[in-house]
């Protein structure tokens, strides 16, 4: 019997990533993802007690109605009266909001007015919000933003060089994505090294299909490889991460390509998948490579080669460096990825543990080096967790 489950909802603008997690144990009781909303089979796929269903929805569904679905089917199966509290994962909290909220009003209006930093995000967010208030009127809902983290980063490493009025004016500075993942990475990462979190120095490199990694001082993000978009930093799923400005204005100018299309490239037809000219799937992408695919193998050669490059580098603002962290997708599976990346940071001291890390992949964590300095580890996100937590500790007290 459940008597304390948080209902967390991540909403994208045609999906929508539910989990029920129980407060006090921690687990994850029931997980889904509601897909293809608003096209003429929209589905919503599920998993309880091990077993995989669907739910087809009526051709054109939206969030509300996929909403609805699942609060019926969370009735269906005795859980809909546990849950306690809503907890929302929000992509852009802009300078406002430095840790989780409860939502109200004046909540709804603020992201309203942050939404333009995030046009691809924040209002399929806010239609969440409004959906699973419809459809838990009764209960508190709780905003965690992925930037939020972020917001100790010192002006040094937030301030883009350029003229100072599009900041003050404009908000336009580094803000950062992942937090909720980095944060999660700082307080596990702690534990491992046996630290207090406010000494704790370590390297998180968050690899899913989108990618960041994030210098963290005295268990503090410092810096971090995402923009004012979560375009910037390293080659990501699809998105090209860093490149020259300027080629977004010779691709329009000299190529014929719109504003549209420019943007379509950089943040869908990129990264890995631009790359390999495969697919953006990294399993996919190391099986071609093993083969000899040429494209494979400069998709992996350039990810990992970017990464090391920004690892490295945030050893300036650390100082002293406890552990390089890896997860995400490719961050807790990929053993070859990691031993890419850790070989060409040798310079750190750093030597791979083969058999840890082959030993940490599909859901272990543990060290994969063997030196006694600085260390590489793999420690499995837990996002939805931290979300369910801080939903927990704003209602409940
Ligand atoms: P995420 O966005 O965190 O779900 O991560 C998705 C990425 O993780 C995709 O590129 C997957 O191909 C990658 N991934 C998942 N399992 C593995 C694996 N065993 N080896 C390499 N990459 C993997």
């Amino acid at each position: 019997m459940h008597n304390s489950l948080v209902f967390v909802l991540n909403c994208g603008s045609s999906s929508l990533k539910f989990s029920l997690i129980d407060a006090k144990s921690h687990d994850e009781i029931l997980s889904g993802l509601a897909d293809a909303l608003g096209s003429s089979n929209p589905i919503i796929k599920y998993k309880y007690q091990g077993d995989k269903k669907t739910i087809a929805l009526n051709a054109n569904a939206m969030h509300q109605s996929a909403v609805d679905t699942i609060v019926t089917l969370l009735s269906d199966l005795s859980l809909n009266d546990a849950v306690i509290a809503v907890g929302h994962r929000v992509v852009h909290g802009g300078e406002l909001f430095t840790q989780s909220v409860v939502i109200d009003n004046q909540v709804i209006e603020q992201l309203e007015a942050i939404s333009k930093l995030a046009p691809l995000h924040n209002p399929a967010n806010l239609i969440g919000i409004n959906a699973a208030q419809q459809a838990f009127p009764n209960l508190a809902q709780v905003a965690v933003f992925d930037t939020a983290f972020h917001q100790s980063m010192p002006a040094k490493a937030f301030t883009y060089a350029l003229p100072h009025a599009l900041y003050k004016e404009h908000g336009i500075r580094r803000y950062g994505f992942h937090g909720t993942s980095h944060y999660f990475i700082t307080q596990q990462a702690a534990k491992m090294l046996d630290k207090d979190v406010s000494e704790t120095n370590i390297i998180s490199a968050h690899l899913g299909n989108g990618a960041s990694v994030t210098a963290v001082k005295n268990g503090q993000s410092v810096d971090t490889s995402m923009g004012l978009t979560p375009l910037e930093g390293l080659v990501m799923g699809t998105r090209c991460g860093d490149v020259d400005p300027a080629i977004a204005q010779y691709m329009i100018d000299q190529l014929g390509y719109s504003n549209d299309e420019v943007n379509n490239v950089f943040n869908k037809q990129s990264g890995l998948l631009g790359l390999s000219e495969l697919t953006n799937d990294c399993r996919v992408i190391e099986e071609r490579a093993q083969q000899g695919h040429a494209g494979a193998k400069l998709a992996l050669d350039v990810f990992c080669y970017r990464l090391a490059k920004y690892i490295a580098s945030y050893t300036v603002p650390l100082g002293r460096l406890d552990a390089i962290v890896f997860t995400g997708g490719i961050g807790e599976n990929s053993d070859l990825i990691r031993a890419s990346v850790i070989e060409q940071l040798e310079i750190f001291g750093l030597a791979l543990d083969e058999q840890a890390n082959l030993d940490a992949r599909f859901g272990n964590q543990g060290v994969i080096t063997k030196n006694s300095g600085a260390k590489a580890m793999v420690i499995p996100t837990n996002e939805e967790l931290v979300i369910a937590l801080d939903a927990i500790a704003l209602t409940q007290e």
